[in-house]
């Protein structure tokens, strides 16, 4: 359906969770999981703000804080086909809290 399609693209992350997630079985949502942390080793794996800090938890975005990582760097979210799928608008989840709590906070 070329039109569900173009729409999902210019969704923004709010209208993409309310459609996608909110429909998904626990199956479905551990595997969304699972993508989310393997996309994310290529990312914030290889991140100024990461690398050297002792922390080994992925998919901040989704998951929230980091319970090590405090200092800020550069962070790489912006090229992670996560944050162009999910349409983000936000960076250094690792230190500001998941995409969810940053939408909830602007309100
Ligand atoms: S957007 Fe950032 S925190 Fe989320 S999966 Fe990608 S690199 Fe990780
Ligand atoms: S959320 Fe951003 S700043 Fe934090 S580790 Fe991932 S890429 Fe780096």
């Amino acid at each position: 359906m070329p039109d569900e399609e173009e729409y999902f693209k210019d969704a923004s992350f709010e209208e993409k969770m309310k459609m996608i997630y909110s429909k998904m079985s626990e199956k479905q949502k551990r595997e969304s999981r699972e993508q989310v942390i393997f996309m994310c080793k290529e990312h914030c794996g290889k991140c100024p703000t990461y690398k050297g800090t002792g922390e080994t938890s992925l998919g901040f975005c989704m998951e929230g804080k980091s319970s090590i990582i405090t200092e800020k760097k550069e962070c790489l979210c912006k090229d992670c086909p996560i944050y162009k799928l999910m349409n983000l608008r936000w960076s250094h989840f690792c230190i500001r809290g998941s995409a969810l709590e940053l939408s909830q906070a602007e309100k």
